[in-house]
């Protein structure tokens, strides 16, 4: 029998998966004479190397022919968006009409509840999860306030119910069905940040539509991460970031789904002329005829510059797949449970439910002990190259990303925190 714990083994399955690692494509941060053991995806995906080329063929074009890169060559400015809408597209499980990349997240969330959030006063409500990440939060009751309702009564949050802090699928039905003659919306997460619980989106899409309520996902934990089926789940929308698993850099342009049966949606949006059909747009008339489909709610010309690391990105999940990532990233995840249930269940809680469907990468693992014990254990592993994240007040989160992330890695972490236990803990 092997020895989980053996960096035989741990090597063994590097060099055994069906997936090999795209970690040299990557900038691994140093540690020492090596590498670190970064866990952090989940909050900023690490550099792919192909990114300085991408960035630096903009600053080329600009400086050689200046507003003539608007038109010329494979990458022009004008259809930049294009270059990355059906690798986008494949990431998520969309058509390529139904992506778009364009702004940040919270932005794309605000312009698709001007769409589809329309409250009256029979049907007010929004309804989230309690906990949601607070930019989520801060942009539905601003939105409940700006169409003139009341939050403490139109802005439903559904308890978690299990222990660990997760939320049971009869909690989310329950909460839909009873509140379902008053919700305008009902807005989830695809991978609650906190927990790393995944959710089944197709599910509460038909919950919510069976209520007469629209259906919106934040993915910003899921884009990239999980084997998403947007299309084929019937949400109304979806917004998102990359710069988390998507790996496209700090503040990255976000994306954004609008299912295919809004393409030509006469729904009101906040509407830019970079919406507006691109074989008329520049005769600059005065009436705003939208493109059908996503890019139809893109308001401004997109940041070129901002958008190149994406398109460096979207060349590494394509060249991975995502099916084959989500195979690997259960494989990474399970082993990391593995490795925690087996030596280190007296240190660490596993918060995450371990149904395969029921997470992505990450691993919530609570510090048995309490804040100052998880402290020590976090600044422990940090001062010996394994990087995962803190979460007031004794949650480390640790995401190993099946694009760069190995076995190793793993066990890495593993070791550091049963040496840990052993010594200072
Ligand atoms: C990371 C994250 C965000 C970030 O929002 P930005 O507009 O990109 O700053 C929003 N929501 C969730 C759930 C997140 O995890």
């Amino acid at each position: 029998m092997h020895d989980a714990f053996d960096e035989s083994h741990a090597r063994a399955l590097d060099e055994r998966d069906p997936l090999p690692t795209l970690r040299d494509e990557f900038h691994v941060p140093r540690f020492g004479d090596g590498e670190q053991a970064y866990f952090v995806g989940n909050s900023l995906g690490l550099q792919p190397r192909n990114v300085r080329g991408h960035v630096l063929e903009v600053l080329d074009t600009w400086a050689e022919v200046a507003v003539e890169g608007h038109f010329r060559g494979h990458a022009a400015w004008m259809p930049y968006h294009e270059l990355v809408r059906d690798g986008l597209a494949r990431v998520v499980g969309a058509r390529p009409g139904e992506v778009v990349a364009m702004n940040s997240l919270t932005t794309n969330l605000h312009l698709m509840m001007v769409s589809f959030y329309r409250p009256t006063a029979e049907r007010p409500a929004i309804l989230v999860e309690a906990g949601a990440f607070p930019t989520d939060r801060y942009a539905v009751e601003s939105q409940i306030r700006f169409h003139g309702f009341d939050p403490s009564t139109d802005l439903v949050e559904v308890q978690p119910d299990e222990p660990g802090g997760t939320v049971s699928m009869e909690a989310i039905e329950r909460a839909i069905t009873e509140h379902g003659p008053r919700l305008a919306l009902v807005l989830w997460p695809g991978v609650q940040y906190r927990t790393g619980q995944a959710f089944d989106l197709a599910e509460i899409a038909r919950l919510a539509h069976a209520q007469g309520a629209c259906c919106g996902f934040d993915l910003a934990h899921s884009a990239g991460n999980i084997d998403l089926a947007l299309h084929d789940s019937g949400a109304d929308f979806a917004v998102w970031c990359h710069y988390k698993y998507m790996n496209s850099g700090p503040g990255a342009v976000a994306g954004c789904f609008v299912h295919e049966r809004h393409a030509r949606t006469d729904r009101p949006r906040f509407a830019g002329w970079w919406g507006h059909q691109a074989e008329s747009r520049f005769r600059m008339g005065p009436e705003f005829i939208p493109t059908p489909g996503a890019e139809g709610w893109q308001q401004s010309n997109p940041p070129i510059l901002a958008m190149a690391p994406l398109r460096a990105s979207l060349e590494l999940f394509d060249r991975a797949g995502m099916a084959a990532l989500r195979a690997k990233s259960l494989r990474l995840t399970g082993y990391l449970r593995e490795l925690v249930e087996q030596r280190l269940g007296e240190v660490l809680e596993i918060l995450t439910p371990a149904a395969t469907e029921g997470h992505g990468s990450q691993l919530s693992l609570r510090v048995a002990g309490g804040r100052e014990r998880g402290r020590a254990l976090f600044e422990y592993l940090e001062a010996n190259g394994v990087l995962g994240d803190w979460r007031e007040p004794d949650v480390i989160r640790i995401s190993p990303a099946p694009l760069y992330n190995t076995h190793h890695d793993v066990l890495r972490f593993a070791r550091t925190v049963d040496a840990w236990r052993q010594g200072a803990g």
